[in-house]
Formats: C-alpha cells, sequence, structure tokens
C-alpha cells in the first residue's frame, strides 16, 4: 500500500508555548518501498509517523494509505494493514512473549493468532519459538527488538512504521537486526517508514530517505543522491556529522 500526506500540520500546546511539530510536510511513499526519515531530534519524526496509523490527528492537511483519507478509514482495518514498532519496542512487561505477539489478531479477532504468532515469530529468526513463554525482561535488548518487530508483523500487514527500531542496540546487534529487517523486506513485500537518526542505517535499509527539518521535508531522494549531493547546507552538516562523505566507500 502507498502512504502519503499532504500539508500536514500539527501543533501541540506546551508550558513554553505552541510547538509546530508538522509544519505543512508532504511525502509520498510507494507500494513496497522503505523509506526513512531522518533529522535531528524535534525534527517531527515520531509525529509524522504517527498520523498514518491516526495516534496522531493532524491540525490540516490529509494523510492517505492507497489514496483513501485515513479519516475515512475502518480503525480495525487500519490497525491490522499497518504494523508499529514503537521505540525501545513497547512491549508489555507483565505479558508474555507469546501473548504480545498475539495482541494485534486477538485485538482484531483472526482466528487463526497462533499460526500468526509462529510464522512472525519464524520471520524474525525464533522459528523454534523457545521464547514464547518468557517475559521482555527475561530477553536481552536485541531479542526484544525483535519480538517488537513479530508484534508489529503478526497480522500480515501491507505497512509497517518503525521509530528507531534497532537504535538502543549495540553495534554488533544492531548490525543483526538490520540483516533480519533486510531479510523480512526480501520475503514480504511491505511498505516501509523507518525512523533513525543514523544516516548510515538510512543508507542501508532504506531505498529512499528524507531528511526532516522543523516540521517539514528537507530533501528526499535515493540515498546517493541525498548523502552525494546534499541539497542544503543542513543536510550537508548532517552528512558529514555522520561521516558518510564519500559514500563511495560502500557503494
Ligand atoms: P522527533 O521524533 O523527530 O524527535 P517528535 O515528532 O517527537 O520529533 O517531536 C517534534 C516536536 O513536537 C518536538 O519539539 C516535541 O517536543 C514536540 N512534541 C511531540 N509530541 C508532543 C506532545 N505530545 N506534546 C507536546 N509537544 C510534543
Ligand atoms: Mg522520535
Amino acid at each position: 500500500m502507498a502512504l502519503t500526506a499532504r500539508d500536514v500540520m500539527k501543533r501541540y500546546a506546551t508550558p513554553a508555548g505552541p510547538v509546530d511539530a508538522l509544519a505543512g510536510v508532504s511525502i509520498d511513499v510507494n507500494e513496497g518501498e522503505c523509506v526513512a526519515l531522518v533529522g535531528e531530534s524535534g525534527s517531527g519524526k515520531t509525529t509524522l509517523l504517527r498520523c498514518f496509523n491516526r495516534l496522531v490527528e493532524p491540525d490540516s492537511g490529509v494523510i492517505s494509505v492507497n489514496d483513501a483519507d485515513v479519516r475515512r478509514a475502518n480503525e480495525v482495518e487500519l490497525r491490522r494493514r499497518i504494523g508499529y514498532v514503537m521505540q525501545e519496542g513497547g512491549l508489555m512487561p507483565h505479558w508474555t512473549v507469546q501473548r504480545n505477539v498475539e495482541l494485534v489478531p486477538w485485538l482484531i479477532g483472526l482466528p487463526n493468532a497462533d499460526a500468526l504468532v509462529a510464522e512472525a515469530m519464524g520471520l524474525v529468526g525464533f522459528a523454534d519459538n523457545s521464547f514464547s513463554r518468557r517475559y521482555p525482561r527475561q530477553l536481552s535488548g536485541g531479542q526484544r527488538q525483535r519480538v517488537a518487530m513479530a508484534r508489529a508483523l503478526a497480522a500480515r500487514p501491507t505497512v509497517l512504521l518503525l521509530d528507531e527500531p534497532f537504535g538502543a542496540l549495540d553495534a554488533i546487534t544492531r548490525a543483526d537486526l538490520q540483516e533480519m529487517f533486510m531479510a523480512v523486506r526480501k520475503q514480504r513485500p511491505i511498505t516501509c517508514v523507518l525512523v533513525t537518526h543514523d544516516l548510515f542505517e538510512a543508507q542501508r535499509l532504506a531505498d529512499r530517505i528524507a531528511v526532516m527539518r522543523a516540521g517539514a521535508v528537507e530533501q528526499i531522494g535515493d540515498s546517493r543522491d541525498v548523502i552525494g549531493s546534499p541539497a542544503t547546507t543542513y543536510v550537508a552538516r548532517l552528512v558529514a556529522k555522520a561521516g558518510l562523505h564519500g559514500l563511495d566507500r560502500h557503494a
């Protein structure tokens, strides 16, 4: 499914005054594509991501999924079709792995929850299901993020929204999970929006990179263009900070 945001604005009232989290942002994500949202903290990445599954309601503008305005979409349908991996995983601490992963199939009343859970666990590398009775605290950080990914995949969504899913992991575990993500995408034609503050990760995992700044997209293009030819000094500074100018090394 394709995703679109058109001139989306979202303002929050804070004690320090209003904050424009989204200041007229527009973006198109094609069916089956992975777009990475990068940009410094506070640039509106999480807010934009959460507009697509209606956890955030824009003040103005239109969010559509396959050309249909999400405000007119059925909420159960939306939840089934759009998987979401929260920052820090967001697993329920008092629930077993099995119960966490079957949450969405159960919420929307799918009859074959057990089979869906097994399938999702297989996709994230837990085919033997040996973790299913454990609690999140009994898993490593990397295992927890795999379970969070399995939970997002369990209802066989066609869209996956990921908010810094590998952000809190050590470099080796992070590389393992990036491999897992790439393997999932090979097996499933899922449309992905991946928030990351790591340009190298964006370059590795995404088809296109969108650089966000102050609630808008500053530049969008394939990673070679964004990293090789930054359109603004802001993007150039981001690329320089990531130590990625000279992408040819990785190409
Ligand atoms: P990012 O994910 O890029 O770090 P966010 O989308 O989380 O950025 O936040 C964008 C801006 O909106 C920030 O200034 C943040 O403080 C503010 N913001 C986000 N959510 C809320 C909220 N629920 N209430 C008030 N301000 C918020
Ligand atoms: Mg965020």
